[in-house]
């Protein structure tokens, strides 16, 4: 007889984990059945070489939701945030260089370095986007209305957003531009020097198939300063034993309430019986029986890929089909020997250009070209880097005296022109040419380098279940955010199949390490049970 539970997720990413947590705190029998061998999706640490654990996928948090760690009690449970100050060192070519964090003083001296304006705007700045922050910020906990239905408790939504709007007064413009627009007039408008516009810009593309010239990349830039780190706002951090760490102690806290976690267990279909969803089956044949089956997986993986297309609408099917997946992003993992020696900030050992996100962009054409590159098929020449030492704050990672570097770059397309060569030479030649800049600006660099991993689009879709290799799930443009994420009118959490939900970053309020999918998909559930 197969086992009956009151609900099933499928995948154990940490959005999964944290339904499953809510779910199982409520007194549901819920299954989490995941793929790989290991709980976590995108937030995993894993020991790619003796020693050194890689946070393979995601590599810094903030915006993870502070309510989440309270309810589930997550500290106990082993989560540890590393805040990180100066949260931002960006090298640049001609020797000087520029340092950013949660530490005013010093930020404003470093960023008088390049123009006292700017170091006078950037409070504004900052307070500005604090402004728009406290209207958005409290959605992303809460179940997006639908503006196209009459129900007096939606309409009654609908109505407190548009309050809240209306009291943002005359910041009411920055927030349509934010959500609608490109990030370099924002910037152009705020700020003279190239340096300072480039280190801030380089949030605006993280994951997107765009430049910061581009209209939705306000928002992406808006995305990475609405968070905190252990109640400091806008401060990313890393997790102590890297982030798998995070997703560990969520599951331990799901386990404690009496969830179950099976790994190695892909599931093949979705089974659906006289149009509700009745249970899943696994590769292996296995089926497992809920009323409730709750995907953590990206819209085009859920419907298209574990459903049969009779049990959905053909006109869902379509639109499903033409939801935007494109991606360009590339992470490289490394093990390094030592921490590399900027040029510009000379010194041994571990200082504070280590800490935060090293910026390898001198300028935004920098950025265009690159993207030009990708825009037809090919490999960035000169690619984007943010690399992260996480082992400069926490000595968990690596071995003593050793490093553990993750670069995020871009732009690496998932669809490589036909003339462009195999994958794995564009990879190989990607990841040198990434390892030959940062060794123009720390000439111990390459020599540091013990082994990398690279991880294409291609390859972050076949390891993590990504289409497109889209590292949110789907881009995070207007036109598929808030109740039109994944689809409009199915912003709610449920699907067309009665009792088959979507928990992940597909669904509002989107891609990043923020555990409010889960958190939202579990509050909607629970309402229908
Ligand atoms: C390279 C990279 C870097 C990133 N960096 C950051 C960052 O630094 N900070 C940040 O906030 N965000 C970052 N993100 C984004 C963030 O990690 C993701 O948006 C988020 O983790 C998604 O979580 P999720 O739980 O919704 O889904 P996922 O993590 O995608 O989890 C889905 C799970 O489903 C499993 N699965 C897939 N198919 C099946 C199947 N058939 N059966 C069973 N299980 C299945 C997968 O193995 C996976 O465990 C990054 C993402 C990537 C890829």
């Amino acid at each position: 007889m197969p086992t009956r539970h009151d609900a099933i997720i499928i995948g154990a990413g940490h959005n999964g984990l944290v339904t499953a947590a809510y779910l199982a705190r409520a007194g549901r029998k819920v299954l989490v059945l995941e793929r790989r061998e290991l709980v976590g999706g995108c937030v995993v640490t894993e020991e790619l070489w003796p020693g050194f654990k890689v946070s393979t996928a995601s590599y810094v948090n903030s915006l993870f939701r502070p309510e989440i760690i309270r309810d589930l009690e997550l500290k106990r449970h082993g989560f540890e945030m590393l805040p990180r100050n100066p949260s931002s060192f960006t090298p640049l070519p001609d020797g000087r260089s520029l340092l950013m964090g949660p530490d005013k003083e010093m930020t404003r001296r470093e960023v008088s370095k390049f123009s006292r304006k700017d170091a006078e705007n950037l409070p504004g700045f900052e307070a500005m986007l604090e402004r728009v922050a406290r209207f958005l910020e409290p959605m992303l906990v809460e179940t997006p209305p639908n503006p196209w239905s009459n129900a007096p408790g939606n309409l009654m939504r609908l109505a407190r957003i548009a309050w809240n709007f209306r009291r943002l007064g005359a910041d009411a413009k920055h927030a349509v531009e934010i959500l609608t627009g490109a990030a370099d007039p924002i910037l152009d408008r705020w700020f003279e020097s190239e340096e300072v516009k480039t280190t801030i810009s380089t949030d605006a593309i993280i994951g997107a198939f765009a430049t910061p010239s581009m209209p939705g990349t306000a928002y992406v830039l808006f995305h990475h300063v609405m968070g905190e780190c252990d109640g400091v706002r806008g401060v990313w951090g890393y997790v102590r034993g890297g982030m798998g760490a995070l997703s560990n102690a969520i599951s331990s806290a799901a386990k404690e309430r009496g969830a179950e976690i099976k790994v190695n267990a892909p599931v093949s279909r979705i089974l659906v019986k006289d149009g509700r969803a009745a249970g899943v089956a696994l590769a292996g044949g296995e089926e497992y029986h809920a009323d409730k089956v709750v995907s953590c997986l990206d819209a085009h993986a859920t419907f298209l890929r574990l459903m049969d297309r009779k049990d959905l609408p053909a006109e869902f099917v379509e639109s499903v089909k033409h939801l935007d997946y494109s991606s360009a992003s590339c992470k490289i993992n490394l093990a390094l020997s030592e921490v590399p020696k900027f040029t510009c900030r000379p010194g041994d050992g571990v200082g504070p250009q280590h800490r935060g996100t090293i910026h390898i962009c001198p300028n935004r054409t920098y950025i265009e070209k690159a993207f030009d590159c990708a825009k037809y098929g090919y490999i960035s020449e000169n690619p984007v880097i943010e690399a992260t030492i996480p082992s400069s704050l926490d000595n968990t990672v690596a071995p003593e005296g050793k490093h553990v570097m993750s670069m995020f770059t871009q732009y690496f397309p998932y669809k490589l022109a036909p003339d462009a060569g195999t994958l794995d030479e564009n990879k190989k030649r990607y990841a040198e040419r990434c390892i030959d800049i940062m060794t123009e600006y720390a000439p111990n660099f390459r020599k540091a380098v013990i082994q990398y991993q690279v991880l294409a689009p291609a390859d972050l879709e076949s390891t993590f279940g990504l289409t497109g290799g889209n590292i949110m799930q789907g881009a995070m443009t207007l036109s598929s955010l808030a109740f039109m994420r994944p689809l409009p009118g199915y912003a709610d959490y449920r699907t067309p199949v009665k009792g088959l939900y979507l928990c992940g970053a597909a669904t509002h309020p989107g891609g990043g390490v923020m555990g409010a999918c889960g958190y939202n998909a579990a509050r909607e559930i629970l309402k229908d049970s």
